[in-house]
């Protein structure tokens, strides 16, 4: 399989289990054959995962405000407070939301907006217990930028601050806000986001405190091979001391009716991303398409180049589609997709555990 000395030595290594390096793994996404790549992720892939089982979660997005204050010049969803079309979602259209996700199965709800001034910690205290008292749903809710952010709002700590939402009843974070973990990239795209340090400090202290986060990774937005691997690294060694991340989900950035522009991603270069992530992240147990921004025939593709979890249902989805990409599947469909891709379709948990098979 290998083409040259240097990629046939780190052939090998991954062959033998062994861990790449930074260089490696540039050399890969640089020079790697696009097959190559697949084959050796869906060999990580396949001694992880032997039993060929992929997994999905029946979920709703809710995107409770569309209005922040950060302003990231990568993003469709937001508007700054005071425009006409910012909103807040009152906690009736949250129940039914919630009372339409319990009804076709779902298990989950993950909940994302803004960074709205007008909401502290405690509308989210009162709004996950409301939530816990009445439904027997997950909350796999808020990125570590809008714990941040509720941090530096109220001046508590972020232990103290997670502590408190748990207790409201949060039960696992979504990693979101990562986008490129590069302060350089950082402050070209979201200049007033949180920094690398600050969005691995509230990880770590999301997993040190017991609660499993996943990792996101958003690229194609002007940075360069070296940075997405130092985004790889910083995934890797924090999941080396903590072990808090279940999955590591990678997803392109949609470039429409966004100020930053330019253009999207390509099928070819998801595909070698992702599988790249594979290879690297030995420590991270899953890895999950992005149908979508992808569409579920490049996802079902993805899931010979490393992934083995198809993601969520997504019954609502609100930012992608404000970049005017518009993607939807159900569960018969994402489960014939899976059937179809050779593998074994189960729904699983916020934690990844398996709920049913189909
Ligand atoms: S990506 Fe998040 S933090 Fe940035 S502007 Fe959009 S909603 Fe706000």
């Amino acid at each position: 399989m290998g083409t040259g000395s240097l990629m046939g030595r780190i052939v090998d290594k991954i062959r033998e289990g062994e861990r790449i390096d930074p260089a490696e793994g540039v050399y890969l996404l640089e020079e790697g054959d696009l097959l190559v790549l697949g084959r050796l992720a869906d060999e990580v892939r396949s001694r992880k995962h032997p039993e060929g089982v992929v997994t999905f979660v029946i979920d709703r997005n809710i995107n409770y405000t569309n209005i922040c204050v950060s302003g990231c010049r990568f993003c469709a969803f937001y508007r700054p407070p005071g425009h006409p079309e910012g909103y807040v979602l009152s906690r009736e259209e949250i129940f039914q939301k919630i009372e339409k996700t319990l009804a076709v199965g779902g298990t989950q709800i993950l909940m994302q907006g803004g960074l709205n001034p007008d909401l502290g910690l405690e509308y989210f205290e009162e709004l996950f217990r409301a939530i816990k008292e009445r439904y027997p749903v997950v909350l796999h809710s808020l990125s570590p930028v809008e714990i941040d952010y509720l941090a530096r709002q109220s001046g508590l700590t972020l232990e103290q601050v997670i502590e408190r939402l748990r207790t409201a009843g949060l039960d696992s974070i979504p990693g979101g806000g990562a986008e490129i973990l590069v302060d350089r990239v950082r402050r070209e795209i979201s200049p007033r986001k949180t920094s690398v340090r600050r969005w691995l400090e509230v990880t770590a202290t999301a997993h040190r405190l017991g609660m499993k986060t996943t990792a996101t990774m958003m690229f194609g937005c002007g940075e360069s091979f070296t940075d997405r691997v130092a985004h790889f690294e910083a995934v890797r060694s924090l999941q080396d001391e903590t072990g808090g991340f279940t999955a590591f989900i990678p997803w392109p950035y949609q470039p429409g009716n966004t100020e930053l522009g330019g253009s999207a991603v390509s099928a070819w270069d998801y595909l070698r991303t992702l599988a790249v992530s594979r290879i690297y992240l030995d420590n991270i147990p899953n890895v999950q398409v992005s149908w979508v921004t992808q569409g579920v025939k490049i996802a079902q593709v993805a899931l010979a180049f490393g992934a083995n979890d198809f993601g969520s249902t997504m019954l609502e989805e609100n930012v992608v589609r404000a970049a005017g990409v518009c993607n939807s599947s159900s569960e018969q469909e994402i489960v014939s997709l899976i059937k179809n891709a050779g593998f074994r379709p189960a729904q699983r948990d916020n934690t990844y555990h398996i709920l049913k098979f189909y």
